[in-house]
């Protein structure tokens, strides 16, 4: 079985050293893994379960998962879908099974890329992580400077405080970037509501207090202070420069 050489332009920068969360539950497989994310100079950390995957996540925010789809309990599907409720964190996805319909759904769960493990390469995970890392550092790099201490990057779904990193939800970011496109206009609740993506849960309008609860704290975590967003009374909410 033939490795695939990692590719990539020789120009391109390279992405720096990231912190890897790797989820599998083969212990082997889970160490080889890990020798070769240290030997590319990442720091990875391995957890064998899904509950212990988004514990390790919470405490660590780690820069890329990378995660197999075959775990006790807790599935790999399962598992991208709770992450990506909480962050647009690099996924990787591997698989066993090269099932096409497997890789669509991950695809569609918010996966960055998806790798089957047969015939399995390190070397083409590597290489896989090494261009998701590029491509997701890029994106988030701001096209232009701007004055302003908030940077929202639409491509990389990212956001930032004076260059500090709010870790938020694609509903948190679709928020910030509805209300912060028009500081001073106040949004109803409904209007909001429409810029949300999300399963039925998600789609009330005390979602979109839920969202704005957790956006405010995660701005005043930044510096960004409390009254950033401030709510209109009956009305819903606005954004102050
Ligand atoms: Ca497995």
């Amino acid at each position: 079985m033939a490795e695939t050489p990692a590719t990539g332009s020789a120009l391109a920068l390279e992405p720096g050293p990231a912190r890897v969360l790797v989820v599998e539950d083969e212990p082997k497989l889970a160490a080889l893994l890990a020798d070769y994310l240290r030997a590319a100079g990442h720091e990875p950390e391995c957890v064998a379960d899904g509950q212990q995957a988004l514990q390790a996540w919470t405490e660590r925010r780690h820069d890329l998962v990378l995660l197999d789809v075959m775990l006790p309990g807790l599935d790999g599907l399962a598992l991208c879908r709770q992450l990506r409720t909480m962050t647009a964190v690099p996924i990787v996805m591997l698989t066993a099974r090269a099932d096409e319909s497997d890789r669509l759904a991950g695809l569609e769960l918010g996966a960055d890329d998806y790798i089957p493990k047969t015939p399995f390469s390190p070397r083409e995970v590597m290489a896989r992580v090494k261009a998701v890392l590029r491509r997701t550092r890029a994106a988030a790099m701001p096209a232009l400077p701007l004055p302003a201490p908030l940077q929202i990057d639409n491509q990389g779904w990212r956001a930032r405080w004076h260059g500090r990193e709010l870790d938020l939800t694609p509903n948190e970011l679709r928020l910030l970037r509805t209300l912060a496109g028009q500081p001073g206009r106040v949004f109803q609740r409904a209007q909001l509501l429409e810029g949300l993506q999300g399963d039925a849960r998600a789609v009330t309008e005390r979602a979109v207090d839920s969202h704005v609860k957790n956006l405010r704290r995660k701005l005043e975590l930044a510096g960004a202070g409390s009254e950033r967003i401030r709510s209109v009374y009956g009305v819903g909410y606005c954004y102050q420069d």
